[in-house]
Formats: C-alpha cells, structure tokens, sequence
C-alpha cells in the first residue's frame, strides 16, 4: 500500500463526452466484420467492441478458409490460438490510446486486411500524488541502476517466452479475496514527478496470507526485482502473463507448471512499497490490462463447459 498524501480526484475533462459519444453511437459502428481474403464466409467478432483504454479484446474469427498468421492492431502483431473450429485472440488497448475508432486488420502471410473495427473509449482514470524515499523514485546507487538494468533485460526475455497454445482452460480468478486499495490505470506523480500509471490492481492483505495463481499456466519469473521485490509472473499463452508483486516469499520454481488457484507465494512489502499489500496485474503482449475486466474476458477463452 502506498500512502496517499492528497485524496485521488476525478475531474471533469472533455474526454467524458467522447466517451459518451462513443457509447451512443456504438451500435451503429460494426465492430465485426468479413474480409474478402480470407473467404465469403470469415467471421471476426471483437468483445467488448467499445473497449475502455487499458482493456482487452477477445477476437474471434470463423470461417477462415487458410489459418490466419497474425492480427494487428495499434502497431502490434497478436497471435491467434486454435479453439474448436475458431480462432481466438486477445488484443490490449494500451492506456495511452487515444481515443476513436481503430481498424484490427488480419493477416494469412503476407496479406493483411482490415476485418473489424473497435471504438476506444476513454478510461477516465484518476490520478494520485505520493511522496516516496527519493531513492525509491529516482534511484541513483550504481548498485541500484546495475540491479534496475538487469531487471530490464530478465523481464524481455520473460515477456519474450510465451507461446501460442493457451495454457489455461478455467476462467481467471481473484488472487487474493480482498478489497482493492489501489485501482487500475490511475495515473501517478511521485514526489511531484509523472510516473507511468498504475499497471494492475493492488489488492489489502497481511504478511504471510496465501498468494494464489489467477489460472494456470507456467512460472515463467520467480526472484526479486529492484520495484516489484519478490515476484512471480505466469505465462499463460498468447502472450498473456498475470504478475503478483511485493512478496514477503515465493514458494513455486521457474519454469514449473502451477494449477489455478495453486498457493504460488505469500503477501509482503518488498520491493517499492510502504506497507504490505498485493499487486496484481495482468500484461497481454507487452501492455498492462484491466485484471478486474479480463477476469470476464478470460470466460471467452474457455470452452463454455467450464465457465
Ligand atoms: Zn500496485
């Protein structure tokens, strides 16, 4: 938990009304669509196709007479997963994505084209000012930056590891039944200075209370980190990581398989905190999500039987 020295205000931006105009004309913008290439009967269908800034997108295409190669979306290339007769694919509006409408296009090798369109609405996230240790903030120990730089380069090859078989075959869980104290995308200034903005959900717990893993998949990161002190990060396929943060201990091994629900640590407060809590987050292809949204989102990834 970090300490809050003034109270997070929402404040009345224009961006509300084109969140506003988005949602009143959703209807009329089709968010699926059919692309010649790929033959008269592909189907692709995006949910939510008006997703908030810092929200996934599950896609869903049928009816593709060759297996698509990739989607893009903002500059990104997303893999796509065989799932009884469809494909499926999870998309990441980034935070910082301005808001309107943005073309998905699919692609079979070489030939893209355009086969739906999201309107991205804004997050109307809100902001906080802290005050932190001014190491914390702006680490200047050589120790501390050779420890920073090292973590950079582990978790790109973290990041780097995933697959395109999904891992999991439950919905998402809550990895700790708790009260939020800490939401999504709320835009932080430490010690005065802009940070980047809070990338998962922190999550009330005492020292020692049982972590659990939000699905299965595998620990694809269990050490310490410079910010996230002790830390596991589990890929789940398609590029989908959940991260668990602050640890006061971990109790699963790199590379191990771990189950939904599995205990894989226990609440703490290292790394940059000032008192014990979790922080969960999830990351879709390099960019943080909404946990609390893609927990509703992951029941679109699994066969129906098991929601
Ligand atoms: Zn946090």
């Amino acid at each position: 938990m970090l300490t809050s020295n003034k109270p997070a205000g929402r404040r009345w931006r224009p961006g509300f009304f084109l969140l506003l105009l988005a949602v009143l004309l959703a209807p009329a913008l089709p968010a699926a669509g059919s692309a010649a290439a790929g033959g008269k009967k592909l189907r692709v269908t995006c949910e939510p196709a008006v997703p908030r800034q810092g929200e996934a997108v599950v896609v869903t295409v049928s009816g593709s007479e060759r297996p698509p190669t990739g989607l893009f979306f903002l500059g990104r290339r997303y893999r796509l997963a065989p799932a009884g007769g469809v494909y499926k694919a999870v998309l990441a509006v980034p935070l910082a994505a301005a808001p309107g409408r943005r073309g998905v296009e699919i692609a079979w090798g070489e030939r893209r084209e355009t086969a739906a369109v999201l309107t991205v609405r804004a997050g109307n996230y809100d902001e906080e000012h802290l005050t932190l240790p001014p190491e914390m903030v702006s680490p200047k120990q050589k120790s501390h930056l050779r420890q920073i730089r090292r973590d950079r380069q582990l978790l790109r090859r973290v990041y780097g590891s995933s697959g395109s078989a999904v891992l999991f075959n439950r919905p998402f869980i809550m990895p700790l039944e708790s009260r939020i104290i800490t939401p999504f995308g709320r835009r932080r200034f430490l010690n005065g200075q802009p940070k980047s903005p809070h990338g998962g959900i922190d999550l009330r717990g005492r020292t020692g209370v049982p972590v659990k893993a939000s699905a299965a998949g595998r620990v694809a990161l269990a050490g310490s980190l410079y910010y996230s002190g002790n830390a596991v990060i589990i890929d789940h396929g398609l590029d989908i990581f959940s991260l668990y943060l602050h640890l006061s201990k971990i109790s699963v091994r790199d590379g191990e398989q771990v189950r939904r629900g599995q205990v894989i640590g226990y609440v703490g407060s290292t790394g940059r905190v000032t008192g014990p809590h979790l922080h969960w987050g999830i990351k879709i292809n390099g960019i943080f999500v909404d946990p609390l949204a893609f927990i509703k989102e992951s029941r679109l990834l699994v066969p129906a039987a098991e929601n």
